[in-house]
């Protein structure tokens, strides 16, 4: 590897490469049919994630971010409620709370996983909590089982983000089929991504699947299209995208093991190094590869050097989502969720993807390495 040949954060064309033939014959496929939304490739798409995730019902929807919003809907998440949620995500995961009028009540992370705390649950909750909304950052499942608990002690939903997190496991089961929905974005840099957008919806219960499969296409009757029983709005996972995801999804078990490996490697040539934290590969599928350093200066410092060799990093997430100005009305302030504010401070990520050579991860790891 030299300097010149630049290595990209995230490079899709390649992953496409592999699949080239069979994704442009499924989509022409497509095409020639003439029937973009709905259909069996749909249908199809649903029945086997909810096959592979093992839960009863799978629905489709048009992003991650529908999924979160219409999953807090079903379970009649309205004004002046409470939903608990980490500071430590992507913004669409209080975005989707706030959207429906409801608060989001940050609970702050552990250390090790940058996962909400199980043991700081209970002291949040109050007789407005709804909902405690778990995410599996980077691609490691939450602490699910102390979780589940506290929320069945006080008769309160789960919905988990597993925008992050397909096809990873936690104690014999899936994530996203551990609390009572689970939520999937197919945004096209997930673990399993579309080539648009794209959502879905995990359930075991039937009266939230026909809730959410109403609200995702205007809540109109099943038998008569323009009968519209409640309102909803138009959240379809479209024929095209379905299709491309179904052929994916044949392939994530080995794209996952290799995402991996790649931390196994990462982690072995790393762990060792001072100043340095290495992420455990506990229940993980390694969305990101996220390492921590020891203050603020050192992180920016690898970050600037590495960027100068030709290396990409990103900074998952520099600002905790109590500290964003849309959520400035909600009164939080700097010092509230102390180990989510160090966190922003320390992480920097690492190229991650099935499809990145031996030869970038050496140069990468050598880089990190030496200014280190
Ligand atoms: C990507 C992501 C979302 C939103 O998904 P979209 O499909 O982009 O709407 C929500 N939460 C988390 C944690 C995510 O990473």
């Amino acid at each position: 590897m030299s300097k010149k040949e630049r290595i990209k954060f995230l490079d899709l064309s390649r992953q496409y490469k592999t699949i080239k033939k069979e994704i442009d014959g499924a989509v022409g496929r497509v095409l020639d049919g003439g029937n973009f939304i709905g259909g069996s490739e749909v249908e199809n798409f649903e029945k086997e994630v909810a096959q592979f995730c093992r839960s009863k019902y799978a629905v489709s929807l048009n992003s991650g971010t529908d999924a979160l919003y219409l999953s807090l809907k079903a379970v009649g998440v309205r004004t002046g409620d409470e939903v608990i949620t980490t500071p430590f995500t992507f913004f669409a995961t209080a975005e989707a709370i706030a959207n429906t009028g409801a608060k989001p009540i940050f609970v702050d992370i552990k250390e090790d996983s940058f996962n909400i705390n199980p043991d700081l649950l209970e002291k949040s909750i109050t007789k407005k909590t709804k909902v405690i909304l778990p995410v599996h950052i980077f691609g490691q499942v939450a602490d699910m089982e102390p979780i589940m608990k506290t929320a069945k002690k006080y008769n309160i939903k789960v919905i988990e983000d597993a925008a992050q997190s397909f096809g990873a496991e936690y104690k014999k089961k899936k994530s996203g089929a551990i609390g009572d929905i689970g939520c999937f974005s197919f945004f096209p840099s997930k673990n399993l991504g579309a080539y648009g957008d794209g959502g879905m919806v995990l359930t075991n219960d039937r009266k939230t699947a026909v809730t959410i499969n109403l609200l995702k296409n205007h809540g109109s009757s099943k038998n008569d299209k323009y009968k519209n029983l409640i309102l909803g709005t138009n959240s379809r996972l479209d024929t095209i995208q379905a299709t491309i995801l179904k052929i994916k999804l044949k392939h994530i078990n080995k794209w996952n093991k290799t995402r991996i490996k790649i931390a196994q490697y990462y982690n072995k040539h790393l762990s060792g190094v001072a100043g340095l934290t290495t992420p455990s590969t506990n229940n993980h599928v390694f969305h990101q590869y996220t390492i921590r350093l020891h203050s603020e200066e050192a992180r920016n410092g690898l970050r600037k050097y590495l960027q100068k060799v030709g290396i990409p990093t990103m900074i998952y997430y520099a600002l905790p989502l109590h500290l964003q100005l849309a959520f400035r009305y909600f009164g939080n302030k700097t010092g509230d969720f102390p180990e989510a504010e160090k966190a922003a401070k320390e992480v920097l990520s690492l190229p991650i993807y099935p499809e990145l050579k031996r030869v970038e991860m050496d140069y990468i790891i050598r880089n990190v390495k030496k200014i280190l």
